[in-house]
């Protein structure tokens, strides 16, 4: 290589050319720049691609030319590398600017390196043979670095591009969700919120949200909601529980038109998604579940299990105060007839006015309740500490009394009451309960329309008599009760026409127990039908063995004509046994019209139509109306001992007597009197031929029915030894 001075034309030339083409490169690329390329198809691009190329290329190959010429025909060191440099300086950025396009980069490198290697081989000098052998792999090198550059930032954008595309589905998702969302840094400043967020919480923009402090936020929809300084408060204090994890979840009522669940998740890097909802509709459907729990329908008091939890909060809030709290029950009397006879509709309308009026003779220091049917509640918790609580009791019973207007109907309504008063350590919900139901149990059996006050020996009573029941129970199942008979006379005694059968039923231990109490408890226990049952067959059994002119009287209990099964039950004891119906003789009360009027009168005139006689017992004692003699298909009226008693001395009753016979005589019905304990009222019963048979110890009490044949053969040996002397007279 010499050192002599290169011929300027030539490079001036290629210096020159090299100005024009990037003149014109310019000019092109402005072009380029104004050129829409928003639905360039392949073609375009190819195009724009090919006028690059055409200029780099122009550039490039000129460089190399310049080197080529250098090294080859001016062989001036300074040309050479003058030449080099700026080529080579040139390829460096070859890369950088070009990668995108492997032509480019083949093409332009190519036209710059292919002069320079031409140049060395026309030197046939080994050594620059090397060089331009060694020119090659650079061109190669170059060709592959761009290409590693493009799948690099191909990948690269094709990465972002993906990213762009998922962080948009995760935004629609995010602002799709039916939950709000905020997702809050360690700071609890928002990150990302998403429009149900703002729209739930009244906010503007979700993009205004972003740095903001969770609080701030919360404040400002507080104030776009309205709330009160307290609501903010409580709100604040339950979302700060739950962004701490003390809690899984807040409710939060806004008003009643907006309840918001929020509930929270701490991520591992301290992050916090906050997410709620909008549960308004469920909160309001709960809220309605539990009034319809709540509340009697009917009445709107309170029901049964939500008086118990009243009864206790007001326990609570007493404070541990002892004092004396009452607990009084009201069954409203007679409330089933006013049903029967008005309807329904009139009978739920009476107990909406009694329940208005319990809830205002309550008050407000007092919880009433419905607990079923007509029985009503009152719990006092006594706050005030009255030492007057019972007054205050009675009270409330006796303003519930009286007369109601409901359904267009007027009723004059007493109420059976219970009470109990403890003090309120000896609070026991379900013990008041038991106990003021005790109390009610006495009013209705001894004081119908009163209020009893629980007493401790109603307690000892009542186990008593669950005792007595259960031991009732098993004396049925073992068959140990028996019959005694009772004779109804002639009213001269000289004959027997029909005989009482009277259950029996002696206690292990305590002897014999009254029918009246053993039949009653056999009514509560629901087993009086199985009782009536035995009776009936073992009375028509012991019948069967009394002369022909002898008839059996059953005693029926009111249950056994509301039960479907009598009629079936008589038949079967009159086909087993083989007694005439015509003997069999069923004693009811009046009392057995007061349910189910119709149904009863049915079974009764269909038992009639089959022979067997009817008669009302204990006449006289039950809802006396005359009514019921014409309704009822009797043969037999038994008027009750009640009006024999005393008719020496009281007038009156004597009159009474009477005048029911005459009456029941008029109807053409048979008169028993029972109860005839002296001569002396057998004398006057005979005299105004009152009777026409008597039934009472001044004939015989009521005896085993062996003792009946032994009176029926007597009074058959009397009647002919009678007769045989009245002939031999
Ligand atoms: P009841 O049907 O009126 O029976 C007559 C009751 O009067 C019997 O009492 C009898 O012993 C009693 N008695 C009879 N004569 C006199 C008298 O001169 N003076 C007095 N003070 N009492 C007299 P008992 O046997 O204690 O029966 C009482 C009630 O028990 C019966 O009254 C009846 O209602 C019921 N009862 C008895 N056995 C049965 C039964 O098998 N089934 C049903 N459902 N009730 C029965
Ligand atoms: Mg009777
Ligand atoms: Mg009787």
């Amino acid at each position: 290589m010499s050192f002599s001075r290169p011929p300027i034309p030539f490079y001036l030339t290629c210096a020159a050319t090299i100005v024009v083409v990037w003149a014109l490169r310019n000019i092109d690329m402005a072009r380029f720049d104004r050129q829409d390329f928003s639905g360039a198809d392949n073609a375009t691009v190819r195009k724009w691609e090919n006028r690059y190329i055409v200029g780099g290329v122009s550039v490039t190959l000129t460089c190399g030319i310049a080197c080529g010429y250098a090294i080859a025909v001016s062989q001036d060191s300074f040309s050479e590398l003058a030449c080099i440099s700026v080529t080579l300086a040139s390829m460096i950025s070859l890369v950088g600017r070009n990668y995108g396009s492997e032509r480019a980069v083949l093409l332009l490198s190519s036209a710059a390196c292919l002069p320079i290697v031409v140049g060395l081989l026309t030197l046939q000098d080994p050594y620059m043979l090397v060089l331009a052998v060694l020119i090659l792999p650079f061109i190669l090198t170059t060709w592959t670095m761009a290409n590693n550059v493009r799948a690099f930032l191909y990948e690269n954008v094709l990465a972002a591009r993906e990213i762009a595309t998922i962080a948009g589905q995760f935004d629609a998702a995010l602002n799709n969700m039916t939950h709000g969302l905020f997702m809050l840094d360690g700071h609890n400043r928002i990150v990302v919120a998403n429009e149900r967020a703002c729209e739930l919480l009244r906010l503007g923009d979700k993009a205004d949200l972003k740095d903001r402090l969770l609080s701030e936020v919360l404040e400002h929809a507080a104030d776009r909601m309205s709330l009160g300084a307290d609501n903010k408060d409580k709100i604040a204090r339950q979302l700060d529980l739950l962004i701490q994890g003390k809690r899984s979840r807040a409710l939060i009522s806004t008003s009643q038109d907006l309840s918001l669940e929020f509930s929270a998740n701490r991520r591992d890097n301290g992050e916090i998604v906050l997410i709620f909802e909008d549960v308004t509709a469920r909160v309001q459907a709960e809220k309605q579940i539990l009034q319809m729990v709540r509340f009697d329908t009917l009445t709107g008091l309170p029901s049964r299990d939500y008086f118990a939890e009243l009864a206790h909060n007001a326990m609570l809030a007493n404070g541990g105060h002892q004092r004396d709290v009452g607990f009084l029950l009201v069954d409203v009397a007679e409330f089933k007839h006013v049903n029967d006879t008005r309807g329904h509709i009139v009978g739920d309308k009476l107990l909406q006015a009694i329940a208005e009026r319990l809830k205002s003779l309550a008050g407000n220091d007092a919880i009433a309740a419905r607990l079923m049917g007509d029985e009503f509640v009152v719990f006092f918790p006594n706050k005030a500490n009255a030492s007057d609580l019972e007054d205050r009791i009675r009270a409330v019973h006796a303003g519930m009394r009286g007369i109601y207007v409901a359904g267009g109907f007027t009723f004059n309504m007493t109420m059976s009451a219970g009470f109990v008063i403890v003090e309120s350590g000896d609070f026991r919900f379900e013990e008041l309960q038991i106990k003021a139901d005790l109390a009610l149990s006495e009013t209705k059996a001894k004081n119908k329309g009163g209020c009893t006050a629980f007493e401790g020996e109603m307690d000892a009573r009542y186990l008593d008599r669950q005792k007595l029941k259960s031991d009732l129970r098993d004396a049925l199942a073992a068959n140990s009760l028996s019959l005694s008979y009772q004779p109804m006379f002639t009213p001269d005694g000289s004959r027997i026409e029909c005989c009482e059968a009277l259950a029996r039923w002696t206690h292990p231990e305590r002897g014999p127990v009254p029918p009246n109490v053993f039949i009653q408890l056999a009514e509560e226990m629901g087993v009086v039908t199985d009782i009536t049952r035995y009776v009936l067959r073992q009375a028509c059994t012991d019948c069967m063995r009394w002369p022909a002119d002898v008839s059996v009287s059953v005693n029926l209990s009111v249950l056994d004509l509301r039960g479907d099964e009598i009629a079936s039950i008589v038949t079967e004891a009159l086909r087993e046994t083989g007694l005439d119906p015509a003997r069999l003789h069923l004693e009811v009360t009046e009392s057995c019209l007061m349910d189910e009027p119709t149904k009863v009168q049915g079974i009764l005139r269909d038992l009639h139509d089959r022979g067997i006689t009817i008669a009302i017992d204990d006449f006289g004692t039950g809802y006396s109306s005359l009514s019921y003699l014409d309704a009822l298909p009797a043969g037999i009226i038994k008027i009750d001992r009640s009006f024999v008693r005393n008719i020496r001395e009281d007038a009156r009753r004597f009159k009474l007597l009477r005048g029911t016979a005459n009456l029941a005589r008029a109807l053409g019905l048979k008169t028993v009197v029972e109860g005839v304990e002296t001569a002396d009222q057998l004398q006057l019963i005979n005299e105004f031929n009152c009777a026409d048979l008597i039934q009472g110890y001044v004939f015989a009490a009521p005896m085993p029915a062996s003792a009946i044949d032994a009176l029926c053969k007597q009074g058959a040996r009397k009647r002919a030894t009678k007769s045989s002397s009245q002939r031999i007279a």
